[in-house]
């Protein structure tokens, strides 16, 4: 990967370091790709938000952008609810297969995040983020 597309979680509005909150799927770091969905929390602007990661070499040239950064913001009584209700005793593992992880994937890729501009003055630009929340179905987390 190049530097320019060298991940950061951080925030999109203060570009301070976020804390992950949720590790909820993540694949790689490989050379030519590196996917993963995580929630992160900013601490300093007491906001969330559910991100995911996409970096894909493989895609043909000017078919699509080969990274793909997407966020919903989570506002911070969301993030509150989300680690209270999280029913995994290790919510920071992206590998964890549990009934609960499954979940959060499944929600989280379902739910309406925005697209973030990868190239250009306004890259990674928080404008106009869709927002998501957080529920609990059945003892589970889930987005929606
Ligand atoms: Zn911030
Ligand atoms: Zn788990």
């Amino acid at each position: 990967m190049s530097a320019r597309h060298t991940p950061s979680d951080n925030c999109l509005i203060c570009r301070g370091e976020q804390e992950v909150v949720i590790g909820i799927e993540e694949r790689g770091p490989h050379e030519r790709m590196y996917d993963y969905k995580r929630v992160l929390f900013c601490a300093a602007c007491d906001v969330g938000e559910l991100r995911s990661f996409s970096y894909d070499d493989f895609v043909e040239f000017g078919e699509e952008d080969d990274v793909m950064v997407w966020s919903a913001v989570l506002v911070s009584s969301d993030v509150s609810r989300l680690r209270a209700s999280f029913a995994c005793t290790t919510p920071l593992d992206h590998q964890c297969k549990c009934a609960q992880h499954l979940r959060a994937y499944a929600t989280g890729v379902r739910v309406d995040k925005t697209l973030l501009p990868e190239y250009g003055p306004d890259r990674h630009s928080p404008a106009g983020r869709s927002v998501v929340s957080v529920r609990v179905t059945d003892g589970l987390a889930e987005f929606c």
